[in-house]
């Protein structure tokens, strides 16, 4: 099916933050299969996890335990402070979990299904999630669609707390939006959602598929705010480049579910969980979420200094090695550029560039993404 508007290379191998195509031609990869390869391609922990488990189990089903699923549960519990877990395959279906869980809480205390959710979001493709997403977009044409969605401008706690009524059982944000552009929640707005879900008595649920494992230099990037939310949804880095999806829920929370109310066929099996756990393992052994902060700090140094005087330039921000670079044009024809140069980048909500690379990207590919990046808008401006 038409869905995707293929770049006209094919790859065929990665190492670390650099991919060959078919060609044999070499690309730094600053996209990282859209903040999914935290650790680079092929990174040896994961290879190996992959190769050890598909030969001893590669599926069975969750009505049996296993030990990587069990390992992984008890890892993210700790390492988040949240109670709970539920596995899943991807970022939509975790957002699902979450909405679903939600709902449940609200039905056994006393709320309705309601959900607020943020302008310019993004949540998945699913119908719910589609809903959730705050870019009407996603929706069109997909009618009739599924009720009880609002959505309000993002860092703006007032509107939040106008749009919440005795039906809302639940608020949703991305700590940093990343398909809306690259945009970070302040510290102010999220403690003060904190303080107010507290008070309305409903419950706060952070999107971290994109921001989440590392990439803002927190594990999590709750964990960067200092507030903590009742329920997490993760996927992208989670499991190296293998397909998983998780809600991460406070127990009071997801004790609300029970035997039957929620599953999946695939989520958490064998091979998944085998895989996440040496991703996750990896990031924390090595670091990475320091390096990305570190990383962070250094590309977007380097990219200020790049552009100075540049009237393209709307803003530089992001946290940790999740960037953006908003831009008074259209990104495309940069983006086919850096392409030309060996890199490949994005651009996301039409004028910002996203650089989500590999946290454990060399200095000297991070020095040439900015010197590409900056040579394909001279040229991109230049006509
Ligand atoms: N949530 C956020 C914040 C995302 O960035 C994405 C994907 O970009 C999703 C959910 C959906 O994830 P998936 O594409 O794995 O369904």
């Amino acid at each position: 099916m038409k869905l995707y508007k293929r770049v006209p290379i094919r790859l065929v191998s990665g190492k670390g933050s650099r991919v060959k195509d078919a060609e044999g031609r070499e690309y730094i990869d600053v996209l990282a299969g859209i903040a999914v390869n935290s650790l680079g391609h092929c990174h040896p922990a994961v290879v190996e996890a992959v190769r050890e488990q598909a030969g001893r189990l590669i599926h069975c089903s969750n009505f049996y335990a296993t030990e990587p699923q069990a390992k992984l549960a008890e890892l993210l519990v700790t390492q988040s402070g949240l109670g709970k877990i539920f596995f899943c395959n991807s970022g939509a279906e975790a957002a699902e979990g979450a909405l679903k869980l939600a709902r449940k809480w609200g039905s056994k205390n006393g709320r309705g299904g309601g959900v607020i959710t943020m302008d310019g979001s993004f949540h998945g493709r699913t119908l719910a999630t589609i809903m959730a997403t705050g870019q009407p977009k996603y929706r069109d044409g997909f009618d009739p669609l599924p009720s009880g969605f609002q959505t309000v401008p993002f860092n703006d706690l007032e509107a939040v707390k106008k749009a919440v009524t005795k039906d809302t059982c639940a608020v949703m944000v991305e700590p940093v939006q990343g398909e809306g552009g690259v945009r970070p929640a302040s510290r102010e707005y999220l403690e003060g959602l904190r303080r107010f879900c507290d008070e309305a008595g409903i419950l706060l649920i952070f999107d971290e598929v994109q921001c989440g494992m590392g990439r803002t230099g927190f594990l999590f990037a709750y964990q960067g705010y200092g507030v903590t939310p009742d329920i997490v949804t993760l996927a992208k880095a989670l499991g190296g480049g293998v397909p998983i999806g998780a809600v991460l829920a406070r127990e009071s929370v997801a004790e609300v579910f029970q035997p039957g109310n929620h599953g999946t066929t695939f989520g958490g099996n064998p091979l998944a969980t085998a895989a996440a756990r040496a991703a996750v393992t990896a990031l924390i052994e090595e670091k990475l979420p320091e390096r990305a902060r570190e990383m962070g700090d250094y590309l977007v140094s380097s990219l200020q200094e790049a552009t100075r005087g540049m009237e393209v330039i709307a803003d530089i921000r992001g946290r940790g090695l999740m960037v953006g670079v908003e831009l008074t044009i259209d990104g495309k024809p940069v983006v086919e550029k850096m392409l030309e140069k060996g890199v490949l980048g994005n651009c996301t909500a039409g004028k910002v560039m996203r650089f989500v690379p590999p946290l454990n990207i060399s200095k000297a590919d991070l020095d040439e993404v900015v010197r590409v990046f900056v040579e394909s808008l001279r040229e991109t401006i230049d006509g």
